[in-house]
């Protein structure tokens, strides 16, 4: 891997407070490649002693931070934005690398990722407040915002650098410190951040990265911990409701970035070729391992048999291979992944679906898996309650739009949804029945800065992105003044 840097000193093994530092004890553990399974790097493995001693130095450089001007901190960020955009190709090779996306979607991460930077750079100088006339005539009323604090994060692997500045840049553009537990999976994106934003001019201190396995012990240290004031986490519903729990104890503030199950309706009167593009691009980017991932389709009758037809088309085109060297699908992040496609379509199989393509591991080694499209398809199937994060898309045929609307909603879920449809009275009732924070009309792509990302129900709590994002790191001060 270094031999592919053009900066080598991007790569960074060892954990981040300030200082670069060898975990406490020394432990390290390793970082694959899924495409090619050899061992790329041994990382630091922090442990719950290194995140206590970081959480102490983030609040030691919190406080001078949100003293700055908000121009200050928006200069430093603008620095961290263009040093990540001057870096784009090697970020986008460690990405690959330790994740297994392929190179021009990893370098499309790395633009996304920046452009939170950017966004909550230019953000940071609008955090306002309000003076509301006062409720008797020697009163003053003064609402001013400030940050929270310090805030804990912990980040999945599907997007190692997105989802880490996503919530840094807000955090750092409040005035907040930000101590970050990437995935384990996926430790050398965040360390390679870390780089950029100690050469930007984040103060030491302010800004922490903590590759672990142990993340229980530093779930736990980041809710028990009294100077730590807010959780963001990433990942799944399961491991978010663990940590709200945790975070009770102290009401802590959290958000909760949880898991989807994607419905992406397609009705008689869409635009056919449009709705194919779409859901290759909803359902394929990322090997389907993004929790906006279509993970069910629902297609009209009117049209169910030439969209099957078209979409398989396109999906056999499809190339499957190392990410590093121009694949379409890379591999899956490791083998429970690939044996959770797998259970999917073998319960699928032996409730009726008819494999349409693909169904079978592809021979570019053990991670990886044919694109796979089956029809026929049930509600007594798995992966109606589940996501299957995988490249697994079963198709239902359906015959009207309250029954659709019905079973897209019939989900603990709420993240994101899609549908194509050009009936003006079509588009808006469904985008308003939908139960979901994020719903695509006629587009299979909705991430952007400068969009509130977030879901309803059990997807999570809060939003990113926007210029809602920043208020998940301020809180609201009401002073009374009597005159
Ligand atoms: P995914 O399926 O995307 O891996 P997870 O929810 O399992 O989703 O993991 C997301 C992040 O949560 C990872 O950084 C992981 O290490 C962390 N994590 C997993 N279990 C716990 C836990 N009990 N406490 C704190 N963090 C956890």
């Amino acid at each position: 891997l270094p031999g592919l840097l053009g900066d080598r000193d991007l790569l960074r093994t060892r954990l981040f407070d300030g200082e670069w530092r060898d975990a406490e004890g020394g432990a390290v553990f390793p970082v694959t490649n899924p495409a090619r399974g050899d061992v790329i790097a041994e990382v630091a493995d922090a442990t719950r002693a290194d995140a206590a001693r970081a959480i102490e130095r983030a609040h030691a450089a919190q406080a001078e931070w949100a003293a700055t001007t908000a121009k200050h901190r928006a200069q430093v960020l603008r620095r961290w934005f263009d040093l990540m955009m001057a870096a784009q190709d090697d970020l986008a090779t460690i990405l690959t690398a330790e994740q297994g996306k392929p190179l021009a979607e990893a370098k499309g991460e790395i633009a996304y990722a920046a452009s939170f930077i950017e966004f909550f750079a230019e953000e940071a100088k609008r955090v306002t407040g309000e003076i509301i006339p006062g409720h008797m005539p020697d009163k003053r009323i003064h609402v001013i915002r400030q940050p929270v604090g310090v805030v804990a994060s912990i980040t999945p692997w599907n997007f190692p650098s997105a989802m880490i500045t996503r919530k840094a840049a807000p955090a750092l553009a409040a005035g907040c410190a930000f101590v970050a537990k990437p995935a384990a999976e996926t430790p050398l994106s965040a360390t390679a951040l870390a780089v950029l934003a100690e050469r930007a001019g984040i103060p030491a201190g302010l800004l922490a990265v903590l590759p672990s396995t142990d993340a229980e012990g530093m779930g736990h240290e980041f809710t028990q911990n009294d100077r730590v004031r807010k959780l963001t986490f990433t990942g799944s519903t399961p491991v978010g409701r663990i940590l709200l729990r945790q975070a009770a104890d102290r009401v802590m503030k959290v958000s909760m970035e949880l898991g989807g199950n994607a419905p992406f309706i397609v009705f008689d009167d869409a635009d056919l070729d449009a709705a194919v593009e779409g859901a290759i691009a909803c359902k394929f980017r990322n090997n389907g391992q993004t929790c906006v991932c279509a993970n069910r389709l629902y297609v009209q009758s009117g049209i169910h048999d030439a969209f099957v037809e078209a979409f398989a088309k396109r999906v056999r085109a499809m190339t499957v291979g190392d990410g590093m060297e121009g694949a379409d699908l890379g591999p899956l992040i490791t083998g429970e992944a690939v044996e959770k496609v797998e259970a999917h379509l073998a319960d699928a199989k032996g409730k009726g679906a008819r494999v349409v393509t693909g169904g079978a591991p592809s021979g570019a080694g053990p991670l990886f898996y044919q694109p796979t499209i089956v029809t026929d398809v049930t509600r007594d199937m798995r992966f109606n309650e589940e996501e299957t994060f995988g490249p697994f898309a079963p198709v239902y045929r359906f015959e009207d739009e309250d029954e659709v609307i019905a079973l897209a909603n019939d989900t603990i879920y709420g993240l994101a949804a899609y549908f194509y449809a050009k009936d003006l009275g079509r588009v808006t009732k469904v985008s308003e029945a939908l139960e979901y924070g994020i719903v695509g009309v006629n587009t299979g792509i909705i991430s952007t800065e400068v969009a509130p990302f977030g879901g309803v129900k059990q997807s999570g709590l809060g939003r990113e992105g926007s210029t809602h994002g920043i208020d998940e790191f301020l809180e609201m001060k009401y002073v009374c003044l009597s005159i």
